[in-house]
C-alpha cells in the first residue's frame, strides 16, 4: 500500500495557512534518498550526481541536494542561472544541453561547466570559446534499439540525441586537437526504468566504448556519464530499484572492463533527475466539484496545467484521499481538472474511497517532471511549491502565480 509522506492531520494544519492546489515537498526523504545513492557508489572516489535540474527547479531542492553533495545538470541558459544563483559552479555543473545556442554553450563555459556536447558540430562553437576546456564529455547514442533482458528499452535510434559511434572518433581527435586534455562519455538509453540492470548494462556499454576510444585516439578519459533513466515505483505493486545493487553491478564492470585496460581513475557521474525527488514531492488538491453523467467525476482545483504527466503520457499517478487512508475503496471515479481538454484527468476508472467535496486529495509523486512542466493553458496559473522541513515545520518555497503574473509579460493596455 501506498501511503503519502504527509499525514492528514499536517495537511489540515498545512492548509489553514496555504491554499490548495501546491505541491510539497519532504526534505527528510529527499537527503535520506541523496544519502543512500552516494553510498551506493562510494566506491568511486570521483562519483557525483549531477542532479537534472529540468526535473524540479527550485533553488530551495538544489539547495538541498547542494548540501549532500550533489552537483547540477542544466540544459538551458536559465537553468545555469538558477543553479548558478544557489551557487554552484565549476565542475559541480554539467551542461548536458542539445541543438544549443552559442550564447548557452558561452555562459556554460564562463561558470567552468563541464560540458557535454550532443553533435560533432558543438565543435565548431568550442573554436569560438576564449579558451579550450581542459575537460570535454561527449554523449553517446549507439543507435538502434537498447534492450535489456530481451524488452527493448528504447529506440536510440530514432533519438535526436548524441553523436554516432563513428563520430566519437573523429570528435575525440579533433577534441585533442584543439587541445582538450581530459575526456567523458555520457549516454542516456532509457527513461523511467526500475530494472536494476540498466545502469551496470550502460555503464558496461560506456566503459567498452571508452576503452576502444582510448586505443584508437589516446585519449585521457576521466569521466563516465551514466545520465538519469532511473525510475521509480509508481504504481502501488511496483518494487523500487535496488540502488545498492546498482552500484555493485556499475563497480563489478568497472573492474572488469576500466580496471584491466589500465583506465583506473575514471570518475562515474549521474544527472539523475526523478529518481532523486520523484517520490519526495506530492500535488495537494480539494475536491471542489462532483459530476454525475456516464462516468462519476470528481472535479480538483488542480488540473492538468499543474501536472502534465497524466495527460501526456497518460502516466499513472496514485492518489490518496487525505484522511481515508484506509476505508475501502469502493467508488470508481474519473478524478479531473478544469481544463477545457479531456485528457485533463488524474485519473480514470480509479477505485477510491467515496470523496466528498471539500476533501484533501494527495496525488503522489509528483516531485519531479511536476511542477516543473507546468504551463498556463486555459489562463490556468502555476501553483505554490512548499517544502516539509524535517522538523514538521512547512515553508514556502515558491509563491503561487497570481493573474498580474500572467499579464506580466502583455503590453496592456493596447494602444490604438
Ligand atoms: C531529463 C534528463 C535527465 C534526467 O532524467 P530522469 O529521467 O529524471 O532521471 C538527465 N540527463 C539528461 C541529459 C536529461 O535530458
Amino acid at each position: 500500500m501506498k501511503r503519502p509522506f504527509v499525514s492528514a492531520e499536517q495537511l489540515r494544519h498545512i492548509v489553514e495557512e496555504h491554499p490548495t492546489p501546491f505541491h510539497l515537498y519532504d526534505e527528510a526523504g529527499i537527503r535520506k534518498n541523496a544519502r543512500r545513492l552516494n553510498k551506493a557508489f562510494a566506491w568511486n572516489p570521483g562519483f557525483r550526481e549531477y542532479f537534472a535540474v529540468k526535473a524540479t527547479p527550485n533553488p530551495r531542492i538544489l539547495q538541498i541536494l547542494q548540501e549532500e553533495g550533489c552537483g547540477v545538470d542544466c540544459a538551458t541558459l536559465t537553468e545555469l542561472l538558477l543553479a548558478e544563483a544557489v551557487g554552484f559552479s565549476g565542475r559541480e555543473m554539467m551542461f548536458s544541453s542539445n541543438m544549443t545556442p552559442f550564447q548557452d554553450f558561452a555562459y556554460a563555459y564562463g561558470l567552468g561547466a563541464i560540458l557535454n556536447l550532443d553533435d560533432i558540430s558543438d565543435i565548431d562553437y568550442l573554436e569560438r570559446l576564449p579558451n579550450i576546456p581542459e575537460l570535454v564529455c561527449c554523449r553517446y547514442n549507439p543507435g538502434g534499439d537498447f534492450s535489456l533482458s530481451n524488452e527493448i528499452m528504447d529506440t536510440p535510434g530514432e533519438a535526436k540525441y548524441g553523436f554516432t559511434r563513428e563520430q566519437l572518433t573523429t570528435g575525440y581527435r579533433r577534441l585533442m586537437d584543439l587541445g582538450v586534455r581530459k575526456f567523458g562519455l555520457h549516454a542516456f538509453l532509457a527513461s523511467n526504468t526500475t530494472n536494476s540492470e540498466y545502469y551496470p548494462v550502460l555503464a558496461r556499454l560506456l566503459f567498452e566504448t571508452a576503452v576502444e576510444l582510448h586505443k584508437e585516439t589516446g585519449a585521457e578519459i576521466s569521466l563516465i556519464n551514466l545520465s538519469g533513466g532511473i525510475g521509480i515505483p509508481y504504481r502501488p505493486h511496483e518494487q523500487p530499484v535496488d540502488i545498492e545493487a546498482v552500484g555493485e553491478g556499475v563497480r563489478q564492470a568497472y573492474a572488469e572492463v576500466l580496471a584491466p585496460a589500465g583506465l583506473e581513475n575514471v570518475a562515474i557521474a549521474a544527472e539523475l533527475g526523478r529518481y532523486m525527488l520523484g517520490p519526495y514531492g506530492c500535488l495537494v488538491a480539494t475536491a471542489i466539484r462532483q459530476k454525475e453523467t456516464y462516468k462519476h467525476y470528481i472535479g480538483l482545483d488542480a488540473c492538468a496545467a499543474n501536472l502534465m504527466r497524466p495527460a501526456m503520457y497518460r502516466a499513472y499517478h496514485h492518489i490518496t484521499v487525505a484522511g481515508k487512508e484506509d476505508w475501502p475503496c469502493d467508488h470508481v471515479y474519473d478524478v479531473v481538472g478544469g481544463l477545457c481538454e479531456n485528457n485533463d484527468k488524474f485519473a480514470i476508472d480509479r477505485p477510491l474511497p467515496r470523496i466528498e467535496l471539500g476533501d484533501l486529495v494527495v496525488i503522489h509523486d509528483t516531485g519531479a517532471h511536476g511542477f516543473s512542466m507546468g504551463y498556463n493553458y486555459n489562463g490556468k496559473l502555476r501553483s505554490a511549491e512548499l517544502l516539509l522541513r524535517a522538523d514538521g515545520s512547512v515553508e514556502l518555497i515558491r509563491r503561487a502565480e497570481t493573474p498580474a503574473d500572467y499579464f506580466a509579460t502583455l503590453e496592456l493596455p493596447i494602444r490604438k
